[in-house]
């Protein structure tokens, strides 16, 4: 390890091969954290260290599936054992399985239970303990606009996003006295693989119901993610910041 990755914090990133996640773990590195993202397969983990060489920035990618407790407590093992402890964790993996109720399928609704909300759980478990010893952590979590307004097709997706809401508000009570913070970045609709689905006719419907008249770029939810996680937001903990380009103002 080089002299100057030594002092550096570690941010953990899940999902970071792609996307949101890609940007967030990018602009992280920027601010000066070691960051450690993370894609579901050894390839994709190798693109997301090129990304970090190509960017000129300190990180690396790691393998890890949520849905795999093993996958899990291997990759915060390895971090701990060749960096050191976590200090920001960002649950960003997450996927959609998107049909109408009538039509979903008990193993829809499960898949995205357990890689949207489950793994919050789990990964924000994983790492709590080390932080309340250090009476030091950021944990943000990726949610949805759709968690707040619901979204015709995504009861699954938007059960995962109100609950990580809840689950947010509940574990910042928890452990505030320990100096870790919570908090949820709520993005819109953001142009990544994600929005890819959506039609040309669904695309410019959407716009009309964007004051800003575009969708959103991961960048857009990167910097609101760099900000919790920097210390100017050292006092702001339970909250959601909500990067919809004015979609739906709360
Ligand atoms: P994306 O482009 O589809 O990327 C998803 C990321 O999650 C990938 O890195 C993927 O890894 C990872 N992932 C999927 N299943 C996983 C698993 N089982 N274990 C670990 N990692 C897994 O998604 P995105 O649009 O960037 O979305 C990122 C987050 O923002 C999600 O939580 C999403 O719900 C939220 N969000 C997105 C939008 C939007 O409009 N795009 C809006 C609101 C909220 P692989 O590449 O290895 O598959």
């Amino acid at each position: 390890m080089n002299e100057s990755v030594i002092n550096k914090k570690i941010a953990l990133v899940t999902g970071a091969s792609r996307g949101i996640g890609a940007a967030i773990a990018i602009e992280m590195a920027r601010e000066g954290f070691l960051v450690i993202g993370t894609a579901t397969t050894t390839k994709g983990s190798e693109v997301i260290t090129k990304m970090f060489k190509l960017n000129k920035v300190e990180g690396i990618g790691l393998p890890m599936d949520v849905n795999s407790n093993q996958s899990i407590s291997h990759l915060i093992n390895k971090i701990n054992l060749d960096h050191g402890e976590i200090s920001v964790l960002v649950n960003n993996a997450g996927i959609t399985r998107d049909t109408l109720l009538m039509r979903m399928k008990e193993e829809d609704w499960d898949s995205v239970i357990n890689t949207n909300l489950k793994s919050v759980y789990k990964l924000s478990q994983a790492v709590i303990k080390d932080m309340m010893k250090k009476r030091y952590g950021r944990i943000i979590n990726i949610s949805s606009v759709v968690g707040h307004m619901g979204n015709a097709g995504q009861t699954n997706y938007a059960a995962t996003k109100a609950g990580i809401s809840g689950f947010t508000k509940s574990l910042a009570q928890e452990i505030g006295s320990r100096g870790i913070t919570v908090n949820c970045v709520a993005p819109g609709f953001i142009d990544t693989d994600m929005t890819k689905a959506l039609s040309e006719d669904q695309r410019q419907q959407l716009l009309g119901h964007i004051p800003l008249g575009r969708l959103g770029t991961p960048t857009d939810v990167a910097n609101a993610v760099c900000y919790l996680a920097s210390d100017l937001a050292g006092y702001v903990t339970g909250e959601t910041i909500h990067v919809n380009g004015g979609m739906l103002m709360i």
